[in-house]
């Protein structure tokens, strides 16, 4: 792909640069979306039965088990080229923010040093009583495990529906969003809020938008790139370009 040189020279004078992510960066390593990880077993529920904070009260163990189910899966993919190219990206950036919906932990384990999680990530658990973080835990058998402060049942440390995000991650992210140079949107349908706010604020502040995704969002009429196809072609190339 070429890239036009007004964009790569900007790129070049930058110092701060934002970018978001969503599902069609981890789709490309063969991970499943939420709702396409509902097959199986899992098909016979909805949403509001595996991911609020609702089900959980009623059945603890179900959202447990299906959590650890798409962990496993989350284990066995490898990062792809995309997560890849932007952690080499950061490197070229004195400020560099990368912000993601995605819970996977794929761009840490790609290298990503500053990584915003909007809707956290399910590598990692939290008291349901106590808001204790656990990184690692010893899996009981049947049973949710127990939160080792207050015995409190541990959950996935995810932001279900109807939860509000995290509210340091969110400012954090407006904040990285509103003082960029170049704000690029990848992988992202443009249409979950607060996060398809986040570009616009941006803009409003003047940074330069640029757009990767598979298809046009509500966004692109207002991006001042769009590159069309996959994160995990372009987003290397970009990388290449800037070299
Ligand atoms: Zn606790």
């Amino acid at each position: 792909m070429d890239f036009p040189t007004e964009l790569i020279s900007y790129l070049h004078a930058a110092t701060r640069v934002a970018v978001l992510t969503g599902a069609g960066v981890s789709q490309e390593s063969g991970l499943r979306t939420f709702r396409d990880a509902q097959e199986g077993l899992w098909a016979q529920y909805r949403p509001e039965d595996l991911a609020t904070p609702e089900a959980f009260d009623r059945n603890p163990r179900l959202v447990w088990e299906f959590y650890a189910m798409r962990r496993l899966k989350a284990g066995e993919v490898l990062p792809n080229a995309g997560h890849i190219a932007l952690a080499e990206i950061e490197n070229r950036f004195p400020a560099f923010t990368l912000i993601t919906q995605n819970v996977d932990g794929l761009h840490q384990r790609a290298g990503s040093q500053s990584v915003i999680e909007l809707h956290g990530n399910i590598t990692r658990a939290r008291c349901s009583k106590c808001d204790f973080f656990l990184e690692k835990w010893a899996d009981s058998g049947d049973d949710v495990p127990p939160c080792p402060h207050c015995g409190g049942l541990l959950r996935p440390d995810v932001v279900w529906f109807g939860e509000t995000l995290p509210a340091q991650a969110l400012s954090a992210a407006i904040e990285a969003a509103r003082h960029c140079q170049a704000f690029f949107s990848i992988g992202t349908s443009g249409l979950v809020q607060p996060a398809a706010s986040l570009a616009f604020a941006a803009k409003e502040r003047g940074a330069v938008i640029v757009e990767i995704n598979a298809e046009p969002t509500p966004l692109t009429p207002s991006a001042d790139f769009f590159f069309q196809g996959s994160s995990g072609k372009i987003l290397p190339q970009l990388s290449r370009a800037l070299n």
